[in-house]
């Protein structure tokens, strides 16, 4: 497993680079297919390409679906291996994408390797889709992602594990993002600065406004994360405009949020304001149905003996779309590690065969 996840590490592929993303499809799709799997390339035209590989091991007719989800792209640029090269260290292997989540995706093709050498038979199709694009939205890929996802009885979702005991994720936040533009008018700010509106205050006071719809108790978040504004320091700014991040817990808060949004008004008299975007990724709640499968996944553990834990993530991924569809869907399958998108990114070498057999047996018991 450590060799095959220095080969994906090594082939770098951030989602932008379409020949870069599409050169580590190939590279997945050919592992896929030496395990007698039925692969097909979803070619895109912007983005890269995305990869879906069926597997049936039974006999007969499949009694229904099973999707396992993951991505192949990383943040990373190209070169990012010449500073941080694919290592193995105090039991754990280093690099770019070893968490999130290149380890997903070798746990992936071990886990049918063991239903294999077992000979565990699943009653189900299982049907694995990996997209190129999920570090920046998705777009490409999820209507190919809510097909199958209609398709299927449960998801599992091989994103990075939460924490060092690798606990699944059952509940995430959806997530959004607004963009607010504000028009004042320049004037020089020595001379003549009455004449002016200045476009920073405005958005401050704008700031001050989105701040307030903050609700730890029902989970929204909203954080002005970039604002910017003004030309040069003796001219009274005609513009400034911030990226909002919004996160909420309930789908049914989403449409509260983004009204609050659209109605909001400049405070200073000749200022203009303008406000886009919205909550783009649903939240994954957490049904009976989610809470069920998290119960099969720790009665799997416990009979190897090891302990499972759930957590709720702020952070969203491509199983909000599926949960959102009504979809069971189990999230943070993949590798136990940490430093996710930074220079300490690593897994626990140990962990990629545990949830190797932790998703072998989910996919012949579901
Ligand atoms: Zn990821």
């Amino acid at each position: 497993m450590v060799r095959l996840l220095g080969r994906f590490v090594r082939c770098e592929s951030p989602s932008h680079d379409k020949s870069s993303v599409d050169r580590m499809a190939r590279l997945v799709a050919a592992e896929w297919r030496r395990r007698g799997a039925k692969v097909t390339t979803l070619l895109q035209k912007v983005r890269g390409n995305h990869v879906r590989a069926e597997v049936w091991l039974g006999a007969g007719r499949p009694a229904g679906q099973i999707l396992i989800l993951g991505h192949l792209d990383t943040v990373y640029p190209v070169g990012t291996l010449a500073k941080m090269p694919f290592r193995i260290s105090g039991g754990r292997a280093w690099g770019p994408g070893t968490f999130d989540m290149k380890g997903g995706l070798v746990i992936a093709l071990a886990a049918v390797d063991e239903l294999r050498s077992t000979g565990l038979r699943p009653c189900k199709r299982l049907v694995f889709l990996w997209n190129s694009d999920e570090e920046i939205d998705s777009k490409s890929s999820r209507r190919f992602i809510e097909r199958e996802a209609r398709r299927s009885d449960a998801v599992l979702v091989l994103e990075p594990a939460y924490g060092p005991d690798g606990r699944l994720k059952t509940a995430r936040k959806g997530v959004g993002t607004a963009e607010i533009t504000v028009t004042g008018r320049a004037a020089h700010a020595g001379l003549d600065p009455e004449a002016g509106v200045n476009a920073i205050h405005e958005l401050a006071l704008q700031t001050a406004r989105l701040m307030r719809m903050n609700d730890p108790h029902r989970g929204i978040t909203v954080q002005v994360t970039v604002a910017s504004g003004g030309t040069v320091s003796n001219v009274v700014p005609d513009s400034a405009k911030a990226l909002v991040d919004l996160r909420i817990s309930k789908l049914a808060d989403a449409a509260d949020l983004e009204r609050k949004l659209r109605i909001l008004r400049p405070v200073l008299k000749g200022a203009r304001i303008q406000v886009t975007g919205r909550i783009n990724r649903p939240p994954l709640e957490r049904t009976p149905a989610v809470r069920e499968m998290f119960l099969r996944a720790k009665a799997l553990m416990s009979e190897i003996g090891l302990p499972l834990d759930e957590c709720f993530a702020g952070g969203g991924s491509d199983g909000n779309f599926t949960g959102a569809l009504g979809i069971p869907t189990l999230d943070g399958l993949g590798a136990v590690g940490d430093g996710a998108h930074s220079s300490r990114e690593h897994v626990l070498i140990r962990s990629l065969p545990e949830r190797a057999v932790l998703l072998a047996g989910l996919l012949s018991t579901l």
